[in-house]
């Protein structure tokens, strides 16, 4: 079943995304060489529930972290712990915040100093793919036209599209129909009406596409061991352009310091 949310509850999600846009820019303060991952999810957490919510992933059928974190070829839903970043690595940080009963849903992927001209330019197209999806997210358009968009951008340039996993619509459940899969084929799926509330997360790969889960039950891998990138927006289906609630303005903000 799909919900399409009333202005009130729109507005609720409004809030539930700036708080966790401003997590975002928390952890990107952190993010360098001889951090741990742990270190990150601990500061997501408490800033988290400094701002009087909750991390949505914890406890989310047995996830025990507030953030997935994902290490160069992780792919999603990487487990934050011991790690320490080195120069070179990128790391996907997907964060979730529950705010007065509704969800949202954010990921960037940072690089941790100098990474290679190729791995630099996955995390730019793949930032970019997000933003054609996000672009064809309006009324009118079908499911099928923002996978199309997401596909044809990331495939120009040889890159590997994830398939297993895919976008979702959101509210008052982290995960809710419809699926927004990262390719698809223009004119099918759902036709989008205004008050869908959508997660649009592009999964790209250095190459393949093809992906193994770790024995944790959680890690998602490319199966070369290639590096992947992983950008995320909650958006509103709107008129002519979809409302992007979630930002990524505090993470750049750090960055430009
Ligand atoms: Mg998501």
């Amino acid at each position: 079943m799909v919900f399409y949310k009333t202005e009130e509850e729109i507005e609720l999600i409004r809030q539930s995304a700036l708080i966790l846009s401003k997590a975002h820019g928390e952890i990107a303060l952190l993010i360098k060489e001889g951090v741990s991952t742990a270190t990150l999810d601990k500061r997501a957490e408490e800033f988290i529930n400094d701002n009087g919510a909750v991390p949505s992933f914890k406890n989310y059928n047995g996830f025990p972290y507030s953030l997935c974190i994902s290490v160069n070829s992780t792919v999603v839903h990487g487990m934050p712990g011991n790690y320490i970043l080195n120069d070179g690595d990128v790391i996907s940080v997907d964060a979730g915040v529950y705010y007065k009963g509704f969800h949202s849903d954010c990921a960037y992927t940072h690089a941790v100093g100098e990474v290679s001209e190729e791995v630099a330019q996955l995390l730019t197209v793949t930032k970019e793919s997000l933003y054609r999806g996000i672009d064809k997210a309006v009324v009118g358009s079908r499911i099928g036209d923002v996978g199309f968009a997401i596909q044809q951008y990331a495939e120009s340039f040889g890159y590997g599209v994830v398939r297993e996993l895919v976008g979702h619509g959101i509210g008052k459940s982290l995960h809710e129909s419809p699926e927004v899969p990262n390719y698809g084929k223009r004119g099918q799926g759902l036709r989008l009406q205004d008050g869908l509330v959508l997660a649009i997360e592009p999964m790209i790969n250095l190459g393949t596409r093809y992906i193994v889960q770790e024995d944790d039950g959680w890690t998602i891998r490319t199966r070369d061991n290639k590096p992947s990138a992983h950008f995320e927006h909650t958006v509103v289906i709107r008129k002519d352009k979809a409302e992007v609630l979630t930002t990524f303005d505090y993470i750049d903000k750090v960055k430009n310091q």
